[in-house]
C-alpha cells in the first residue's frame, strides 16, 4: 500500500485514539509498554526502591528541537527520506505560535499563485478532513498525528532541551528536561536543527545576533532606528465569541483600566508602497496581535515580566471594548486568552549569508533557493502597544522572494541547522520571514538536507557545494516550489506520447501561475489522462498532483472559534482515483484509492512492462470535475 494511504489510515486511528504502535514521549509507546508499566504485581514505590528523577538515553540520526510548523516540517520530511528523526518539543502540543496555546493564523507569501504547498498544504488538508469545524485543540491533534504516523519519528513533548555536549566543535548530543515526566533526557544525534524559534541550540557556541543592525551595516534604510537590543514584541491573543446574550465584563483587579483618551490615534498618511497597523478596537476580524509588549526588554530573559504585563493589558483592552458606552461589543464575550505569550522575536543565528532587506526587495534570487517567502516586510514598532498611532509598518516586497540555503546552517557549529525564526536574517530580513507558511517551507528544506546529509556523510557546508542540486530536486517532487524555477519531470514521463491538451501535466508546473490553468479537468469516470510509449516500459509508480484550491485564505483557521458551520473539502480535489496500465493490449487496474485528501500523491505498484499508462479520477469532493495539475510515471 502506498506510504501517503497508510499515513491517511494511522492518522485516522491516531485521530480516534484507537491503539497502535504509537511513538510518543518516553519512546515507543506500544501496547506491551503500557501492559508493562502497569504491571499489576509491582511493589509500592518509596525512597529505597525507585528514583524522583528518572534517566533516559535516546540516539536519532537527526535531532530537531521545536515542534512549531518549521520543527513539524523539519521532522516528516526528513522522516519520510528514511532518517531516524527525533522531535523534542517542550510544550503538551505541537505546533508552536499556530497551536491552540497561542492561535496565530498561519500566512505566507501574498498572491493567489504563490501559496505554499508541501507538508504545509497536507496539513492544512487534513485539518480539514479530521476537524471540519476548525477547533483549535482538534487542529493540534491533527499535528500530532501528522508526526505519529512517520515511524521514523520519536517524538518526545513537555521535553525542554536546555543543555548540548559538544565533541570537536560539534554537537554530539543535547540535553532535556522533561518536568511532565521527571525525566532527564540524552539525546544524542549526527545532525541537529534548532526551529525553538528562541534558538536555544546558541548553548553549542553558534554566532548569533538579538536586536537591530544600524542601517548602514547592510544599507538597510526601512530600519526604524538600529543599533540596539531592541526587538519585535511578545503578544497575548484573545478569541471571541458571538451569543446572544449580553453582559458586562468584570475584568481582575490587576488589569489596566483604559479610557478612550488611551486609545487616541495618530494615522499616517498613505504612502506609495508602505502601509500601517494600528490597534483595532473593534470586535470583527480582531486577533488582538497588537495586544504586543516587550520589544525594550529582551523577550528570552524578561519573558515571565512580559507575560504578565500583557495580561494586565489584554484584560484590560477586553474590559474597554466590552463596557464601551458605544456597544460596540454588543453581542460578543471574551471566549478564550492565551496565557503564554507568543514570541515574534529573539535570537538569529549567523550563517554563511544574512539575509536582508535588500535581498528579499530584489526578490532573493539565489542559486541555492530552498525555501520562499512573500510577506511584507513587516517591521513593529519596539514599544508597542504603549506606542500612539501605528505599531507596525508593512513595506510592499516582491512575492515570492527566495531563502537560500545559506541561511539555514550555522556558520561556526558545523553539524546545526536552523529553521524558523531564528534563521540567518537582519532584523529587517526577519521582518519578512517570520510568517508561518515560510518557516514551514524552511523547516521541510531542513529535514530534507538533513536526509541529503545523511546519505553522503557529509555536512550541510558540503552539501552547500556539492549537492545543492539534490536537495532542490527534492523539495520540487515534494511539492515544494522553488522561486524562479520549475520541476524536471521524470525522463519516462517526458518520453511519454499524449493528447495535446494533456501535454501541460508534463510542464513541471504544479499549480496555476502568470494566470494560466496548468491542469486538466476532468469529469468523474473520463478516461482522458493517458500516456503511452512505443515499446513497453518498466513502470512502478507515479506521482500526482490534484488541485486541493490553494489559491484560497480558506483552509486558515478561524478567529471566532464558536461556529457550528463545517468546511468543506475543495470541490475539485480528487477524492477517488485509479491508475490502469496497458500490457498486451488489454488494462489492468495497479493502483486505485477511495478516499483521497491530500494534494500529492506519490503511489508506488508492483512492476509492471506496459506500453500505456493511465489516471482515471472516478469522484471529485465537489461530485463535479476534478483538476489535475501533474501525472508523472516513475
Ligand atoms: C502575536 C504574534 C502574532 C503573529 N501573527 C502571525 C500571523 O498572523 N501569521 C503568521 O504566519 N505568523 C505570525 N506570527 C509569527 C509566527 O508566529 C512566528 O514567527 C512563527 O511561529 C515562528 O515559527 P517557528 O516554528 O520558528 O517557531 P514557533 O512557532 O515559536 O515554534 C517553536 C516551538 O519550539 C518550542 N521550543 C522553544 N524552546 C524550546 C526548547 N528549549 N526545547 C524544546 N522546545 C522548545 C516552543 O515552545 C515552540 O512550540 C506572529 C507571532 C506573534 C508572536
Amino acid at each position: 500500500m502506498a506510504k501517503e494511504i497508510r499515513n491517511v489510515l494511522v492518522s485516522v486511528a491516531a485521530m480516534c485514539c484507537c491503539a497502535g504502535n504509537l511513538q510518543a514521549a518516553g519512546g515507543s509507546l506500544a501496547k506491551s509498554d503500557l501492559e508493562e508499566a502497569g504491571r499489576a504485581d509491582r511493589p509500592m514505590r518509596t525512597e529505597t526502591n525507585s528514583q524522583v528523577v528518572q534517566k533516559k538515553e535516546m540516539s536519532a540520526d537527526f535531532v530537531v528541537v521545536g515542534g512549531g510548523l518549521s520543527g513539524i516540517c523539519a521532522a516528516i520530511s526528513a522522516a519520510r527520506h528514511g532518517i531516524n528523526v527525533a522531535l523534542v518539543q517542550d510544550r503538551p502540543m505541537l505546533g508552536g505560535n499556530a497551536s491552540s496555546e497561542m492561535r496565530m493564523g498561519i500566512m505566507g507569501a501574498h498572491g493567489d499563485e504563490n501559496k505554499e504547498a508541501g507538508i504545509l498544504e497536507e496539513l492544512q488538508l487534513r485539518n480539514f478532513y479530521h476537524n471540519p469545524l476548525m477547533r483549535y485543540t482538534l487542529w493540534d491533534d491533527v499535528m500530532l498525528s501528522a508526526v505519529l504516523g512517520e515511524k521514523n519519528i520519536t517524538l518526545l513533548l513537555n521535553t525542554s532541551v536546555d543543555g548540548v555536549e559538544m565533541e570537536n566543535g560539534r554537537i554530539s548530543a543535547v540535553k532535556a528536561w522533561n518536568g511532565n515526566a521527571y525525566t532527564r533526557w540524552t539525546i544524542r544525534g549526527r545532525h541537529f536543527a534548532d526551529c525553538s524559534g528562541d534558538g536555544i541550540l546558541r548553548l553549542s557556541g553558534a554566532k548569533f545576533r538579538i536586536g537591530r543592525e544600524f542601517p548602514e551595516e547592510f544599507g538597510e534604510n526601512f530600519t526604524q532606528k538600529g543599533g540596539d537590543h531592541r526587538t519585535m514584541g511578545n503578544s497575548i491573543l484573545l478569541q471571541l465569541r458571538k451569543t446572544d446574550e449580553d453582559h458586562p465584563f468584570t475584568p481582575p483587579a490587576w488589569a489596566y483600566r483604559f479610557t478612550d483618551a488611551d486609545f487616541e490615534n495618530d494615522a499616517q498618511p498613505k504612502e506609495k508602497g508602505k502601509h500601517y497597523s494600528y490597534k483595532r478596537l473593534y470586535p470583527d476580524n480582531n486577533n488582538f496581535w497588537w495586544i504586543e509588549f516587550g520589544g525594550n526588554l529582551d523577550t528570552i530573559g524578561d519573558a515571565n515580566l512580559i507575560q504578565l504585563e500583557l495580561k494586565k493589558i489584554a484584560y484590560g483592552v477586553w474590559a474597554y471594548m466590552k463596557n464601551h458606552p458605544d456597544g460596540r461589543c454588543k453581542g460578543y464575550d471574551l471566549d478564550w486568552i492565551g496565557s503564554l505569550p507568543g514570541k515574534r522575536e529573539s535570537a538569529r543565528f549567523i550563517g554563511p549569508h544574512i539575509l536582508t532587506q535588500h535581498d528579499v526587495m530584489s526578490g532573493g534570487h539565489f542559486e541555492d533557493v530552498v525555501a520562499y517567502g512573500g510577506w511584507t516586510l513587516d517591521d513593529h514598532h519596539p514599544d508597542a502597544f504603549w506606542k500612539k498611532g501605528h505599531l507596525s509598518e508593512h513595506h510592499v516586497c516582491p512575492s515570492p522572494f527566495g531563502i537560500p540555503f545559506d541561511c539555514l546552517y550555522s556558520v561556526n557549529v558545523p553539524n546545526l541547522m536552523f529553521a524558523g525564526r531564528d534563521i540567518s536574517c537582519t532584523h529587517m530580513g526577519l521582518s519578512a520571514t517570520r510568517v508561518m507558511a515560510t518557516c514551514a517551507t524552511m523547516g521541510q528544506a531542513v529535514g530534507t538536507a538533513a536526509a541529503v546529509l545523511l546519505k553522503y556523510g557529509i555536512d550541510p557546508v558540503q552539501l552547500r557545494r556539492e549537492r545543492i542540486a539534490e536537495l532542490q530536486a527534492m523539495l520540487e517532487d515534494d511539492d515544494c516550489m522553488l522561486p524562479f524555477r520549475w520541476r524536471k519531470v521524470s525522463q519516462l514521463t517526458s518520453e511519454a506520447q499524449c493528447d495535446a491538451e494533456i501535454a501541460i501535466l508534463k510542464n513541471g508546473i504544479d499549480r496555476n501561475y502568470k494566470k494560466k490553468d496548468n491542469g486538466v479537468w476532468v469529469a468523474p469516470g473520463e478516461v482522458r489522462i493517458e500516456y503511452s510509449w512505443t515499446s513497453p516500459k518498466r513502470i512502478s509508480g507515479a506521482r500526482l498532483v490534484f488541485d486541493s484550491d490553494m489559491r484560497h485564505r480558506s483552509k486558515r483557521m478561524r478567529k471566532l472559534e464558536a461556529t457550528t458551520e463545517r468546511v468543506q473539502m475543495p470541490k475539485m480535489l480528487a477524492k477517488a482515483f485509479r491508475i490502469e496500465a496497458r500490457v498486451g493490449g488489454e488494462w489492468h487496474k495497479v493502483y486505485e484509492d477511495r478516499l483521497n485528501i491530500l494534494r500529492l500523491r506519490k503511489v508506488s505498484f508492483a512492476p509492471i512492462d506496459a506500453d500505456a499508462l493511465r489516471l482515471v479520477v472516478t469522484e471529485s469532493w465537489g461530485g463535479g470535475k476534478a483538476h489535475v495539475f501533474a501525472f508523472d510515471v516513475r
